[in-house]
């Protein structure tokens, strides 16, 4: 858990870091949270938080609640408000990603959906230039949405999405043999080398990632999909991605890029600095 201070100028003036408490009470969060942004308080006017799982009026919340244990409808932002006096808004990671990627895009886009495959898969929505949360906190959790139903059971309990297979977790959960205990970035170093099953875990990852950039389009009509994340942005990935693409009917599979934000560098902060500057 980073935080990070933005200046107006979206650069980043100081960061701190933390390992997420092992407990998982409320009071372990809230005690964590405290030591990292008194520090930084009296120089910000503002909070904005990005967490993983599902953000609910303020709170945290996940799709399957056994996740987060002790810290499930934990009240992120009356914490933060109550701990800095500031205003401030909570926002899921990846749709924080997906607001400030599309605030980078530069062109004239109004409907993009960012994917980004990392540790998971998460993704957000903009749609005719707003970010679509959803009414419930949902929106553009893609990484949950089917990849096969004979798959690996996912994280959150379904059997087959798409992060289950496509993710690093996903990807390191599959590897067999030789590279059994391997994590996505030295399967990544040996699918380099040349090792078939490296190659196979990679190319399965991309081919379900491909589907899911299709579904995304048939289902949104998006101008763009972009891809980050630590394996989104491996080197190689995405041109997979584009051939698994490529096979399908052209409506389905243009105007597909790379995100241009390095993963996890404050997101939430660059975002919504952006969009109060642009918008
Ligand atoms: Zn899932």
């Amino acid at each position: 858990m980073p935080p990070h201070w933005w200046g107006e100028d979206l650069q980043i003036r100081e960061r701190r870091e933390l390992p997420t408490p092992a407990s998982k009470t409320s009071q372990a969060l809230r005690e964590a949270l405290k030591t990292l942004v008194e520090p930084l308080q009296s120089q910000a006017h503002r909070v904005a938080i990005a967490s993983t799982g599902i953000i609910r009026e303020g709170n945290l919340l996940a799709i399957n609640p056994r996740n987060l244990g002790g810290l499930l409808h934990f009240p992120l932002v009356q914490t933060l408000e109550d701990l800095t006096g500031l205003p401030t808004l909570a926002i899921n990671d990846a749709q924080a990603a997906a607001w400030a990627e599309y605030h980078a895009l530069n062109e004239d886009t109004r409907d993009m959906v960012f994917i980004t495959v990392s540790t998971g898969v998460g993704g957000g929505v903009v749609s005719d230039g707003k970010l679509v949360t959803g009414i419930g906190g949902l929106a553009g959790h893609l990484g949950h949405t089917l990849a096969d139903p004979n798959g690996p059971v996912c994280g959150c309990g379904r059997v087959g999405c798409v992060e289950a297979i496509a993710s690093g977790r996903g990807i390191a959960a599959a590897a067999q043999g030789s590279l059994a205990g391997c994590d996505a970035k030295t399967i990544f170093s040996h699918a380099a080398e040349g090792d078939e099953q490296a190659s196979r875990l990679i190319a399965d990852s991309a081919q379900v990632l491909a589907r899911l950039i299709a579904d995304t389009k048939a289902i949104t009509d998006c101008q763009r999909v972009v891809v980050g994340g630590s394996v989104g942005l491996a080197q190689g990935y995405l041109a997979q991605v584009r051939a698994c693409l490529e096979r399908m009917p052209p409506g389905l599979s243009r105007r597909i890029k790379h995100g241009i934000l390095p993963p996890r560098r404050g997101t939430a902060g660059r975002g919504i600095v952006s969009a109060r500057r642009e918008g």
